[in-house]
């Protein structure tokens, strides 16, 4: 494909931003170079604000009925055009086709969900508060929302919010991340055929001027923010300080216990899929085992046997199990982190510098063993395939490992007994817990979200937590 430079989609139409600086977007398995996204600022998203302030009354006066008209129109076009989303999503991003399609799917399901609106929407009354006097509470939308999207997933993230926001009757503004603009241009066509009225949905591309411009806004209600954590904090403190509503997804650093009773096998391919699928990019990917009990050689080499086994390569061809990561700069990070943690003491057994296949940005598997809670590598969220061995004596010292962990978004525990399950299930800080689960996601009819450094804000992202996001629960009493 020719480089193509991105456009905004605002007010119902696509307009050519007037920046001249660009992010020049590579197919990370080619280092191809395949489009620019426009790096916008406060200009382009205070048109894209003023569109959707504008359409904001008419469209909250539309009969919930008939908004989520749209979404089965929207839900239609995105199932005819999965496989083509997911392609796009392959090429920008460098995850399997496979992997990429799961995503698009997921992200599907979020507009099934959100046409439940109408039951969904619904609040609550009581008659006979006091004597003669009834009391009601309504669900109101709020105004104009915005998203800001990481790399990792282009087409599902953005997707975890839109859909909500105007079922509830709110107009909304996209801000895809400027490293893999593609999924959502072409989400935001379909969009169009759908043919939701103009200044409903608005796309802005751009970086960090753009988010900086979002988040100081005074006529944006409400942010969702997702991405690493130093932005979130930043993105979570501006909104307030603007009077916003905000729920900012940040990093992960996921912890997965392996007690001795487990079904190794389950186990092991689970924990390798979780660690190295979608090349360890996953805000939900594995980057600590912990094999308690005196477990660790079984699952050492288990481990290897099957990190052996993964075929890298350009995530569009067929039988390849993992891709490149996202650039050559992370690359870069990830393998000054496997220097650092060797530097540290930990032992390398699986060394994915090794793997050497130009171009693109491939790193191999990579595992450390011994690894010490104070190490570097235990500490940051590297977002690669690397994978940390902490072996434990028992549960309680496997979960206080975690408890020194300031993020805290997934975790797993493998086991078979019920008493170490609640153990965990009790105890575990993480918001998204597995029981022989290797990724837990929690799916569009639940929310998803971490705890600790891993999430600012207090309603998550999709399921009913999004109604409560989108609304604002109106209290009428009443005395006729
Ligand atoms: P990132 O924080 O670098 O970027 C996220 C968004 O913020 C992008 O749209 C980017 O343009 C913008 N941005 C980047 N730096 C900024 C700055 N200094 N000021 C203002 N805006 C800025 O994250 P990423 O590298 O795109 O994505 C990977 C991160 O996202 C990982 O930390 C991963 O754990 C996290 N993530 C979390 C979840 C979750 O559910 N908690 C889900 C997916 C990804």
């Amino acid at each position: 494909m020719a480089t193509e430079r991105l456009k905004n989609y605002v007010g119902g139409e696509w307009v050519e931003p007037k920046v001249t600086d660009v992010h020049v977007v590579r197919n990370p398995a080619t280092a191809e170079i395949i489009g620019e996204t426009p790096l916008c600022g406060t200009h382009e998203v205070d048109a894209a604000v003023r569109a959707a302030a504008a359409a904001f009354p008419a469209w909250r006066a539309v009969p919930v009925q008939e908004r989520v008209q749209y979404l089965f129109k929207l839900k239609a076009l995105l199932d005819q055009h999965q496989s083509e989303l997911a392609a796009i999503v392959t090429r920008e991003n460098g995850k399997t086709l496979s992997e990429s399609l799961g995503s698009v799917k997921r992200g599907i399901q979020m507009v099934d969900v959100a046409t439940g609106a109408p039951s969904l929407l619904m609040g609550q009354s009581l008659e006979d508060i006091s004597s003669g006097i009834d009391c009601e509470s309504v669900r109101q939308p709020v105004g104009v929302f915005a998203c800001i999207a990481p790399f990792n997933f282009p087409a599902m993230v953005p997707m975890w919010f839109f859909p909500f926001a105007v079922a509830c009757g709110n107009t909304f503004i996209c801000k895809p991340s400027e490293q893999v603009p593609f999924s959502q241009k072409l989400v935001w066509e379909l969009i169009h055929d759908a043919g939701f009225p103009p200044g409903v949905m608005n796309l802005v591309n751009g970086g960090r001027d753009c988010v900086s411009a979002i988040i100081d806004h005074e006529d944006i209600a409400g942010v969702s923010f997702v991405g690493s954590t130093p932005v979130a904090k930043i993105v979570y403190e501006r909104c307030a300080a603007t009077g916003k509503r905000v729920q900012a997804l940040g990093g992960a650093k996921n912890f997965i216990f392996v007690m001795p009773d487990a079904d190794m096998d389950l186990a092991l391919d689970a924990i390798t899929e979780s660690a190295f699928g979608c090349a360890g990019e996953r805000c939900l990917a594995a980057s600590i085992v912990v094999p308690v009990g005196g477990c660790e050689a079984e699952v050492r080499k288990g481990l290897v046997e099957r990190m052996a086994a993964i075929r890298i390569g350009d995530g569009s061809e067929e039988n390849v199990q993992m891709g490149p990561v996202i650039s050559e700069p992370h690359k870069q990070r990830v393998i000054d982190y496997i220097g650092k943690g060797a530097q540290e003491g930990a032992e390398l057994v699986v060394d994915g510098r090794k793997v050497d296949r130009e171009p693109g940005y491939f790193v191999g598997p990579t595992l450390f063993c011994d690894v010490k809670p104070d190490m570097t590598i235990a500490k940051d969220e590297i977002f690669g395939p690397v994978l940390c061995m902490m072996p434990a004596a028992d549960l309680d010292e496997a979960l206080s490992f975690s408890k020194q962990q300031p993020l805290a978004n997934a975790s797993s525990i493998f086991t078979t007994s019920g008493k170490h399950a609640r153990q965990f299930r009790y105890n575990i800080e993480a918001s998204m817990a597995g029981i022989n689960i290797g990724v837990a996601a929690p799916m569009s009819f639940f929310g998803f979200g971490g705890a600790k450094g891993s999430f600012f804000g207090d309603l998550k992202a999709h399921g009913r937590e999004a109604f409560d996001f989108y609304t604002d629960r109106k209290v009428v009493i009443s005395r006729w």
